[in-house]
């Protein structure tokens, strides 16, 4: 069973810096409020040249078993999310995010950004909202303690809104720390879990923003762990529908922190946002601080 790999012994040099998922699908049949910026932000990766570097890797998402989500959702929650419409968008963005995870996991790039077109942040085990239909990273965390024998993770989600969905799953993990920036209500993680809460004010900008991603970091930094997600929502610009008042210059901002702290085995998953001019920006800055 040599082609079993255990994760935390064999760490070889990635032979790339970044892949990037992608799918044609996810701009035309993804939720209507994320999918027009999807084609805007490809088309600025090709306008900036990013895609031509021979230290990025462009993956197509292939759909996700439909198994997996068996095992992380209820047979109801499945059935409402075929009636949505959006089922089968779900299980090619939640794809998306399994291949970009297991990209970085088995060592073939240092790390990744998948597209989506449908995000899942807010997909419980049992119940589904706010553009989400099925738990893109839970189902990613499952698939690679399955296949590649990875144990331990860390999610940050800098979406402004409270990853629900996320919690319910994975909350109660003690190998996952599940790192929530939010602006709606302070929840607070439960006593004696991994989880972090970092609550911003609505209108938070940039510099209160950068001194919740310092915590964040330094409590990632300080949980031992395989892999480290982004949950990566532009909804936190101005020019966004989210609550905080993020500048253009602010992904970027995150974006080397992150690479300063951890520069490998980090997965970035695309989630809030509807705006194609910010998308172009933020998901430009970001790709090229991971590819550079
Ligand atoms: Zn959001």
């Amino acid at each position: 069973m040599g082609d079993v790999m255990d994760a935390r012994t064999e760490r070889s040099d990635p032979k790339f810096k970044l892949a990037v998922l992608y799918h044609p699908d996810f701009a035309v049949h993804g939720y209507p409020a994320l999918r027009d910026r999807v084609a805007p932000a490809f088309q600025e990766l090709k306008e900036r040249g990013l895609l031509d570097s021979e230290d990025v890797e462009l993956l197509e998402a292939e759909p996700a078993d439909e198994k997996l989500a068996q095992r992380i959702h209820s047979s109801s929650h499945i059935r409402g999310v075929i009636n949505s419409g959006y089922y089968d968008i779900a299980l090619l963005s939640a794809g998306s995010v399994i291949q970009g995870a297991v990209e970085v996991a088995a060592g073939g790039s240092a790390c990744s950004f998948c597209f989506v077109g449908a995000a899942g942040h807010h997909a419980s085990s049992d119940g589904f909202w706010g553009f989400c239909y099925l738990n893109d990273v839970a189902m990613a965390v499952t698939y690679l303690r399955d296949v590649i024998k990875v144990k331990r993770f860390v999610i940050v989600d800098i979406d402004p809104h409270f990853g629900d969905g996320t919690r319910d799953i994975l909350g109660g993990d003690p190998d996952v720390l599940h790192i929530n920036f939010h602006s709606g209500y302070a929840m607070g993680a439960e006593e004696g879990t991994n989880n972090l809460d970092i609550v911003l004010p609505h209108q938070a900008d940039d510099s209160r923003f950068m001194v919740g991603v310092d915590e964040a970091l330094q409590a990632a930094r300080g949980f031992d762990h395989d892999i480290l997600f982004v949950v990566f929502g532009h909804d936190s610009h101005s020019d966004d529908y989210g609550a905080f008042e993020l500048s253009d210059g602010a992904y970027d901002a995150f974006a080397r922190k992150l690479k300063e702290f951890f520069p490998s085995r980090v997965c970035y998953v695309l989630s809030g946002g509807a705006n194609p001019r910010v998308a172009r920006r933020a998901i430009g800055d970001v790709i090229e601080v991971l590819a550079g």
